[in-house]
């Protein structure tokens, strides 16, 4: 289907303005059949007041609103499960799953015991080493 540009009228501030055959593109792959009715400027101005009125918890700009927390789909690098990790999980770090991560931790804070251990163990000498 071909567009051309078409001059419309803004509802709000009764300017002309444009409708462009890109925008009608755009319109037409959304599946929206009606027209803007407003100009770009007055559509971005209700959209600014939409979004403060819809967010009336954020008031420093660029604060995160605590529901948008990352939630990242992992597979878990024990058992291969997928699950979900409420942060990004960092490269170098493998994510387990819950039950995972359960086993992990009991069997790193049996290993942090023996790493003590070892620690008491060996010799005072270790500042030295350092040059
Ligand atoms: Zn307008
Ligand atoms: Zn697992």
């Amino acid at each position: 289907m071909l567009f051309s540009d078409k001059s419309l009228t803004c509802k709000d501030c009764q300017k002309a303005f444009l409708f462009t055959a890109g925008e009608q593109d755009f319109y037409a792959s959304k599946g929206l059949v009606h027209e803007p009715g407003r100009c770009p400027e007055c559509r971005n101005r209700r959209k600014q007041q939409a979004i403060a009125l819809n967010l009336p918890s954020v008031s420093a700009p660029g604060a995160i609103p605590p529901k948008l927390v990352d939630v990242s789909a992992v597979a878990c690098a024990e058992c291969g499960v997928e699950t979900t990790v409420p942060f990004r999980p960092r490269l170098a770090r493998p994510v387990y799953c819950k039950e995972c991560y359960i086993k992990q931790k009991e069997a790193a804070a049996a290993s942090a015991e023996s790493a003590e251990v070892a620690v008491e163990a060996a010799p005072a000498s270790t500042e030295a080493v350092v040059s």
